[in-house]
């Protein structure tokens, strides 16, 4: 299920400071979920789907904590309007 691109223009977003979650639908990275009522709708792949945590051990300060190290951190998309959801 795709939604409309506009739909994402008319809700608020809740953004995830961690990077490493990801959509269990398309696989793909995620930013944040839409603030809606109802199941998660991902950011930006727009599924209406589950995500998972990646990197268990993530913290804003220092980043990936495993003790392997191996989660870099992945570059944040750069939206082009400049808009802030
Ligand atoms: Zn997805
Ligand atoms: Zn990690």
């Amino acid at each position: 299920m795709i939604l409309s691109h506009t739909y994402t223009r008319t809700h608020n977003a809740i953004y995830f400071s961690d990077p490493y979650k990801q959509c269990l639908q398309c696989g793909e990275w995620i930013d944040g979920v839409l603030d809606a009522p109802g199941p998660n709708i991902l950011i930006p792949c727009e599924h209406v789907a589950e995500y998972r945590d990646l990197c268990a051990s993530w913290g804003p300060v220092d980043g990936c904590t495993c003790p392997n190290g191996w989660h870099e951190m992945r570059p944040r998309p750069v939206y082009d309007d400049g808009h802030h959801y």
